[in-house]
């Protein structure tokens, strides 16, 4: 039976001179008589909406693959509303807020409302009962999504300050990408090293994929970092994973391992890069980091299946990205993702990698088009659907003389709608791809439609409903007494 102590909990967050966020807000609570759950994980995929979970799916089938989604397969599903206090459609750090703690807050604030006051969050309410912590991020781990679950911070650019909080925390475990900002070289008051604040403070931080493979229970406080960090302190997008890596799922085996015993957790799993391929229009991209959130879905999932009787898992995403659309004009009712196939890298590794250098050299337009044929599968001379017509070359060549030019284009720019601000020729070619296989963006940002909230174990009928993103911290909570 879940048993409250709403005044203790109030004096406590007093003291600590924290706002108290409700955990007796929503009325559906009221009704909840299980178990409390001792072992919880909370995924949020980035960026992750109905769409972009619908198109890994059909991604799946269309590629003869058998696979199906663990997400999909869990037995409650609700709908989650994501506007943020001062705006309809969200940003990370809002949603991160909400989500970390129940209180609606204004867009870029880390963990603090709309007056800017900080509010306690689910990891720290947990810390408090002695219960296990770990935060696990495919992006920077002082990213907005991960930083409103142990920082307070007005900005979410304030990645300095947000590195010290982290710093400074009790937090178990730490996995996945770097800091940004750890030496305060964008701050205005440095407070020094935060990595080496973070050993002070008792942290081991291993950055090798033997070191974080070979952690042991009794290794302390640990953050690790995955070894390659290829774009902002990220780890890869998945489908630029290689052997040396740590994946996401392996980051979440590796923090169940380390923190699984008599205490309970709480290990909140982000897949951040979601989010970023459907900034940059890649669906490719966005359907591979999907399924390898689902890998790390089922990491907890099979945990939860030795611990029936006290462990939920709750998969979400904090809002849609791109204005991901089912269905083009020029495919009418026709897909197929099978196609993403034929992209081998991320725009960002294509870029980087391979199109970045022989942009520099200014090669012809002819020798761009075969990088295009080796990476993409795009052709002026190939049989089938991805070949080429007249026109579409032409939106290639164009593309190309504006990647030439190198500048970066601004909302209001006529290339904008085109281009966005990324590489207008990686972009054409991403976009193109996803239009042969029926898939159509409509934004370089975000959306404001509601996302999908998916729940198996103890609890995980409260998840059913249509509801707010301040509503999942608040049922958390109350499934874990806290
Ligand atoms: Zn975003």
């Amino acid at each position: 039976m879940a048993r409250f102590c709403l005044s203790s909990h109030f004096l406590t967050a007093l003291c600590a001179g924290l706002i108290f966020a409700s955990s007796v807000g929503a009325s559906s609570l009221a009704v909840y008589g299980g178990n409390q759950a001792k072992y919880v994980f909370l995924f949020v995929g980035d960026g992750l909406g109905m769409p972009q979970r619908a198109a890994a799916t059909e991604y799946l089938k269309d590629s003869g693959l058998e696979r199906r989604l663990v997400m999909e397969s869990m037995p409650v599903h609700g709908v989650t509303t994501t506007q943020a206090a001062d705006r309809f459609i969200t940003g990370s750090a809002a949603a991160g807020t909400a989500m970390a703690t129940g209180v609606k807050t204004n867009i870029g604030c880390i963990g603090v409302d709309a007056n800017l006051r900080s509010v306690t969050t689910l990891a720290e309410k947990a810390k408090r009962e002695g219960i296990k912590v770990g935060i696990i991020s495919s992006v920077s781990i002082d990213h907005a999504t991960p930083a409103a679950f142990y920082a307070h911070q007005p900005s979410r650019s304030m990645y300095h300050e947000i590195d010290h909080e982290l710093a400074e925390s009790e937090i178990d475990f730490f996995g996945g990408g770097g800091f940004k900002d750890p030496e305060g070289i964008k701050s205005k008051a440095p407070l020094g090293d935060a990595v080496e604040a973070a050993k002070t403070n008792g942290f081991t931080v291993v950055d090798s994929r033997r070191g974080i493979m070979g952690l042991k229970k009794g290794s302390g406080k640990v953050i690790a970092v995955n070894p390659r960090l290829p774009d902002g302190k990220a780890m890869p997008y998945d489908m630029d994973r290689d052997t040396n890596d740590v994946s996401l799922s392996e980051f979440t085996g590796k923090a169940v391992e380390l923190l699984d015993g008599e205490q309970g957790f709480f290990i909140m799993v982000e897949g951040g890069k979601i989010d970023w391929a459907c900034h940059a229009n890649d669906a490719a991209a966005a359907i591979k980091d999907t399924l390898a959130f689902d890998d790390a879905v089922s990491v907890a999932v099979d945990f939860a299946k030795e611990h029936p009787d006290d462990t939920l898992v709750v998969v979400t995403g904090d809002h849609e990205c791109g204005g991901l659309a089912l269905g083009f004009s020029g495919t009418k009712y026709a897909t197929s993702y099978s196609l993403m196939n034929n992209q081998t890298k991320s725009h960002q590794a294509f870029l980087d990698d391979i199109f970045a250098t022989y942009l520099k050299k200014k090669g012809r337009f002819k020798g761009a088009m075969k990088l295009v044929e080796t990476h993409f599968g795009l052709s002026t001379d190939a049989e089938g659907s991805l070949k080429l017509k007249p026109y579409e070359v032409d939106e290639l060549k164009r593309a190309y003389k504006s990647s030439l030019k190198g500048e970066t284009l601004k909302p209001g720019m006529a290339d904008y709608m085109l281009y966005g601000s990324y590489d207008p020729f990686t972009m054409q070619l991403t976009h193109m791809l996803n239009r042969k296989a029926g898939l159509g963006w409509t934004t370089y940002s975000h959306t404001g439609v509601p996302v999908l909230t998916s729940a198996f174990g103890t609890g995980a009928t409260l998840f059913s409903g249509y509801y707010d993103n301040t509503d999942i911290a608040k049922k958390i909570s109350h499934i874990m007494n806290l």
